[in-house]
C-alpha cells in the first residue's frame, strides 16, 4: 500500500501533483450514490460518472421491500432518484459519461471518458455488476426480441402472454412474481430441485397459481423466427430433451462484476471482483471500491450503500491525511 511517499501534500516520490478533481466516483448505483452523498457532505465536490442512467441494477427492480425506512416498499428507479437528489443537495455533480480507461499507476489518478480526461486525488469504483448470460444458441439473436434480463423494463411487452424465467435465486423469484401481474403464466426453469431464493419469496412464488416450476432442467437453446416462440429444454437427471412454446425468456442466473476496465490496474480475485480490505481500500492507494463490484456475497442495496459510505469516508481520510502532512511540512 505504501510504496509511494506523500511528503509534501499530494506528491509522489517528492513530485508535486495537480489533480483537477478531489474525488471521482465511477458508477451511479446505490454504492456510488451513497459515496457521492458522503463525499459531498465532506465538501470534496465529488464528480460521479454515471454512464447512461442512474441507479444501476437497483433501478431495474420494480419494488424493493428490504431497504430500511420504506415499510411499504419503494421502486428501484424512485429510490435511485431520491439518492441522487440527496447527494446533489450537498454539491455532488452527476455526469452522463462512462469511464473508458483508467491509469492508476500514476498520480494523480487518471480517468478517461470518451469526451474528457480527468485526474483525481481519490477514486471510488462502484461499477456494479451485469446480468450473467446463459450462453446458449438464440440468446444473443433474440435479445430485445423475446429475451430479456429485466422484467420491470420489458414485462409490459408480454401482457397476457406466456413466458419462462430461468434461475432459482431471489431475482428469478422476485421478477416471476412481478411478471404475474402482466402475463398469463410463468414457467420457472431451474437447474436443480431446490430454490436458492429467500424463504419468503419461495413461499409466495410456490403459492402463486400463475407460476409453475420446471425442476432439474436447463435451457439448451432459444428458438424462433423474428421473435422467440419456444425453448429447447434438457432434464439434467433424465437427459430427456423437449421443446416448450413460449413468448419470452427472462434470464436471472446471477451477475458478473463490471471490472474489465480495471484489469491490470487493481487486484481482482479469481471471479473478477475487486479485492478490498475491510475499509474498502483496493490494491492502489487512493482508490476505493464499493458495492457489487467488490461483493460476491451479499449484493444487497443496503450493503452496497454501506460500503459506498465507507469508501467515501476512507477517501476523505486519505485526502485529509495528506493535506495535514503538506501543512506540517511547510
Ligand atoms: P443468485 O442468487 O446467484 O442466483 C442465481 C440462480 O441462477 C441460481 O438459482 C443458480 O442456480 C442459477 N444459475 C446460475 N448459473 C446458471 C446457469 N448457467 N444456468 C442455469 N441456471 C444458473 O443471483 P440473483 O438471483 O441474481 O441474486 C443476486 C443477489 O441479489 C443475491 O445476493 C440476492 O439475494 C440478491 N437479490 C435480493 C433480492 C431481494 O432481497 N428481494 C432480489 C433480487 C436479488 P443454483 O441455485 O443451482 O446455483
Amino acid at each position: 500500500m505504501s510504496d509511494f511517499i506523500l511528503s509534501t501534500g499530494l506528491s509522489f516520490g517528492g513530485i508535486q501533483v495537480e489533480a483537477d478533481q478531489e474525488v471521482i466516483i465511477i458508477g451511479g448505483g446505490p454504492a456510488g450514490l451513497t459515496a457521492a452523498l458522503y463525499a459531498a457532505r465532506a465538501s470534496a465536490n465529488p464528480v460521479v460518472l454515471i454512464g447512461e442512467a442512474v441507479g444501476g441494477q437497483a433501478a431495474t427492480s420494480h419494488e424493493i421491500e428490504n431497504y430500511p425506512g420504506f415499510p411499504q416498499g419503494v421502486g428501484g428507479a424512485a429510490l435511485a432518484q431520491e439518492m441522487q437528489s440527496h447527494a446533489e443537495r450537498f454539491g455532488a455533480r452527476f455526469l452522463f459519461e462512462k469511464a473508458t480507461e483508467v491509469d492508476f499507476h500514476t498520480y494523480p489518478l487518471q480517468v478517461r471518458t470518451r469526451a474528457k480526461q480527468y485526474t483525481a486525488k481519490a477514486v471510488i469504483v462502484s461499477t456494479g455488476s451485469s446480468p450473467r448470460k446463459l450462453g446458449v444458441p438464440g440468446e444473443a439473436r433474440f435479445s430485445g426480441h423475446g429475451v430479456s434480463y429485466c422484467a420491470t423494463c420489458d414485462g409490459y411487452f408480454f401482457k397476457e402472454e406466456s413466458v419462462v424465467v430461468v434461475g432459482g435465486g431471489n431475482s428469478a423469484l422476485d421478477e416471476s412474481l412481478f411478471l404475474t401481474r402482466l402475463v398469463n403464466d410463468v414457467k420457472v426453469i431451474h437447474r436443480r430441485d431446490q430454490l436458492r431464493g429467500d424463504p419468503i419469496l419461495q413461499e409466495r412464488a410456490l403459492a402463486n397459481p400463475k407460476i409453475a416450476f420446471i425442476w432439474d432442467t436447463i435451457v439448451e437453446a432459444i428458438l424462433g423466427e423474428d421473435e422467440v416462440n419456444a425453448v429447447r429444454l434438457r432434464n439434467v437427471k433424465t437427459g430427456e430433451v423437449s421443446t416448450m412454446e413460449t413468448d419470452g425468456v427472462f434470464i436471472y442466473i446471477g451477475h458478473i462484476p463490471n471490472t474489465k476496465l480495471f484489469e491490470g490496474q487493481l487486484e481482482l480475485d479469481g471471479a473478477g471482483y475487486i479485492v478490498t480490505d475491510r475499509r474498502q481500500h483496493t490494491s492502489v492507494p487512493g482508490v476505493y471500491a464499493a458495492g457489487d463490484v467488490q461483493d460476491p456475497i451479499f449484493r444487497q442495496i443496503v450493503t452496497a450503500a454501506g460500503t459506498g459510505s465507507a469508501a467515501a469516508i476512507e477517501a476523505i481520510r486519505f485526502l485529509d491525511e495528506h493535506r495535514y502532512k503538506e501543512q506540517s511540512d511547510e
